[in-house]
């Protein structure tokens, strides 16, 4: 328990996860609260009232920050009041927009809109947040990518170069601020039941075949990400740099 205790608590760290209403990055956030940090809920529109409740029952403490990253040119400006009030140690770069369309009808302000929030508005972060954590010598930055990080995909060819690029991105972070102190990894997470992968498991052919392939004989949940978002942003984690962790029932062994 207490080497548990010193490789995975996140005690006294504050933490950034964005697309936090929904999904992988709500499950991401109550998985760093139960472990002890202070998150901040990234959002761009409602309210975040679910994830909080979600925080509440594992008495984690939380609060929310709206900003639409799909607008890059004001991202920088509204960032300012929130670098000012935390030390942010722990950046998780997880929402993510995905558009299907064939290659040859792909809407142009689509492309625009999934490079904007799948890319330039982490690379955005990573370099405002990234910034303090150099300054600071240290800090943890986890990015979502895809197993689109590896493949082609069907008819989603923004995504797919936006999810590559973030993991290119990772490696080239990790190469500059590892012998600073901060780490930054990816998660690359397999076919995970959100509203991501609606339209995917509404297509029974499509789905079948993709249930066929994953040697674990489900689809993941959300929570099947959180704990390598626990372990990335952890202590554990001080010596994995630029590392693209997948986690997928099995899927890219097949
Ligand atoms: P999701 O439930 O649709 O989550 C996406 C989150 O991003 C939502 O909370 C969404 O907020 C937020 N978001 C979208 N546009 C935004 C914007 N302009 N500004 C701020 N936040 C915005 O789907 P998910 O599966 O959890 O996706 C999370 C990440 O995992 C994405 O990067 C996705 O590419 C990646 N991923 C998912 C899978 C999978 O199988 N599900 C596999 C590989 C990678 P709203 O709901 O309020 O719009």
């Amino acid at each position: 328990m207490a080497f548990q205790q010193a490789f995975f608590s996140l005690e006294g760290k504050t933490a950034l996860v964005t697309g936090a209403r929904t999904g992988i990055g709500q499950a991401i956030s109550v998985g760093l609260a139960a472990s002890g940090a202070h998150v901040l809920l990234l959002g761009h529109r409602d309210n975040l009232a679910d994830t909080k409740a979600k925080i509440g029952e594992v008495n984690g403490t939380c609060e929310t920050v709206l900003i639409d990253l799909s607008e890059t040119s004001s991202i920088r400006e509204q960032l300012k009041p929130l670098l000012e009030n935390h030390e942010i140690d722990i950046l998780v770069n997880n929402a993510g927009v995905i558009y299907r369309e064939p290659a040859v009808d792909f809407d142009e302000n689509e492309w625009n809109r999934v490079m904007d929030v799948n890319i330039n508005s982490v690379f955005i972060l990573s370099q405002e947040i990234g910034r303090g954590m150099v300054e600071r010598g240290s800090g943890k930055i986890v990015n979502i990518a895809s197993l689109l990080s590896f493949q082609g995909g069907v008819f989603v060819p923004a995504y797919t170069a936006s999810k590559h690029a973030v993991a290119g991105l990772t490696k080239a972070l990790a190469n500059e601020w590892a012998a600073k102190g901060v780490q930054v990894n990816a998660i690359a997470p397999g076919y995970i039941e959100t509203n991501n992968t609606e339209a995917l498991r509404n297509d029974q052919d499509r789905s079948k075949s993709i249930l066929d392939r994953i040697p674990a004989g489900r689809w993941g949940a959300a929570d099947d990400i959180a704990g390598a978002a626990v372990f990335l942003s952890s202590k554990a984690a001080d010596y994995v740099n630029g590392h693209v962790l997948v986690v997928d029932g099995g899927w890219m062994g097949r």
